[in-house]
């Protein structure tokens, strides 16, 4: 198997080599909760999703991190307003900045499990690497990476050489006309805060040995990502959005307090748009993974929509997609509880195209082809594409294979089922017509093909 990926720090696609033989560390940002994550993240969380379960179908074993930010972070609009999201949150909502994010995190897992979003082996919380983050900051403080100025503690962008290697947004070219963040105790404007001073009323405050403060958002996934996955990873995912400045910065962070490569593979989604047009709460087409069931859609229709379109492309969001997606799936679902086989084998021209797919950069589109042309196809048993289409489900992860549990044909016809076939086999016509009659009166109905026996009920 030669998996082949591609990497936004090499802008290539790569063959894929693992620091450990058939295992992935892969680290993903995950959701700041301050509110509710919208379509657009779950878009990006699902695309981790398919990393992993493509590892997995593999056979590697995948180590995955994804973080839960629950210190507000600052952009740059929350700078102007002077006041950081959480914090705002809490405010408007008359909460503790726990109870909000735990609230909103309850939400995401719960959204993500609709999703069949495999759980991470640990979300870690911010809240709880405090340590770590201030372990890291002394670090690079004492290796010249960093300076303090009147509690707070700045990055200085000069210092890294690499600066700009993810992004394009080398200091020099940042020096030609972007927005600057204005903070007097900066060095240079470029320089970015990984500990600020909290004023007296900042509800979220811990000790330091610079000030009572907070850690800047870039610091958490790099002190995250150290204290469980180790100095390198294999995979680092996030939204495009993230690579600049968050990513970036994160690189300057780890590769500086440890010296070592922080991450082999960066793996970005693209943006998800609704008609054709960015999200935004203003324009009315920001929507949550409630908005979807209230339109009588199952969340995983939306899992299906994001396979119909590569993770690295926009992805075009419409309710009519969202329907065909819909009607698509409950197709499949409907393929598999028809079907009544139990045996079957996987079909090989058919596995072999689809992990081909998979093996090229995770072309899901091409794996959701293969995958219909198989249903169609005339040359192959039902039975045998059945288990192979719950083969390709591992991938997926519609779990189709619940489709069966609700009409299962009961053990003791199976046991029936299997005699008559040995009857048969053995030219005993007689048990194998006193079989039959057995099964039919327990309400089943057989049928003989050259190859195989399918039993269904009435
Ligand atoms: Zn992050």
């Amino acid at each position: 198997m030669t998996l082949k990926l591609y990497d936004t720090y090499t802008r290539k696609i790569r063959d894929f080599k693992s620091i450990q033989k058939n295992k992935i560390t892969m680290y993903n940002c995950g959701p700041t909760v301050y509110d509710f994550v919208h379509i657009g993240n779950y878009r990006t969380y699902l695309m981790a999703d398919f990393i992993r379960r493509t590892f997995e179908y593999f056979n590697y074993d995948v180590k995955q991190i994804k973080n839960i930010t629950d210190v507000g972070h600052l952009t740059q609009d929350d700078i102007e307003a002077g006041e950081d999201k959480m914090l705002k949150a809490a405010r408007r909502e008359n909460k503790s900045p726990y109870d909000i994010a735990r609230f909103y995190e309850n939400i995401f897992l719960a959204d993500e499990k609709k999703l069949n979003i495999l759980p991470a082996y640990k979300f870690t919380r911010a809240t709880e690497y405090i340590n770590e983050m201030i372990a890291m900051i002394e670090k690079l403080i004492e290796k010249d990476y960093a300076y303090e100025s009147n509690g707070n503690v700045f990055f200085a962008v000069g210092k890294f050489e690499n600066y700009g290697k993810l992004s394009g947004n080398t200091l020099e070219n940042l020096k030609t006309g972007s927005r600057l963040e204005a903070h007097p105790d900066k060095r240079d404007s470029h320089d970015f805060a990984l500990w600020l001073k909290a004023s007296p009323d900042h509800l979220m405050q811990w000790d330091s040995p610079w000030s009572k403060g907070y850690p800047g958002w870039h610091i958490e996934c790099s002190a995250m990502s150290t204290a469980n996955l180790g100095n390198t990873i294999d995979i680092h995912t996030g939204g495009e959005d993230n690579i600049f400045p968050h990513h970036e910065d994160e690189i300057a962070q780890s590769e500086g307090a440890t010296g070592k490569k922080f991450v082999n593979y960066w793996l970005h989604g693209r943006h998800l748009l609704v008609d054709g047009k960015k999200m935004s709460k203003s324009k009315g087409n920001f929507y949550k993974l409630s908005d979807i069931e209230k339109k009588g859609l199952e969340p995983l229709s939306f899992r299906y929509l994001c396979l119909t379109t590569h993770f690295q492309s926009q992805l075009n969001f419409t309710w009519q997609s969202l329907e065909a997606s819909q009607s698509a799936l409950n197709k499949l679902f409907e393929f598999v509880r028809s079907a009544k086989e139990k045996r079957g084998k996987i079909i090989k021209e058919y596995e072999a195209k689809f992990n081909n797919a998979l093996e090229n950069n995770l072309d899901t589109p091409r794996a959701l082809a293969i995958t219909w042309e198989m249903i169609k196809s005339k040359n192959h048993s039902i039975g045998d594409k059945k288990i192979t289409l719950l083969k390709f489900d591992d991938f997926f992860g519609f779990d189709l294979n619940t489709a069966t549990i609700e009409d299962e044909i009961p053990a003791e016809i199976e046991r029936l089922t299997e005699q008559r076939n040995e009857a048969r086999k053995n030219k005993d016509w007689s048990m194998s017509d006193k079989l039959r009659a057995e099964i039919e009166s327990k309400g089943f109905i057989l049928k003989d093909t050259t190859e195989n026996t399918t039993v269904k009920p009435k």
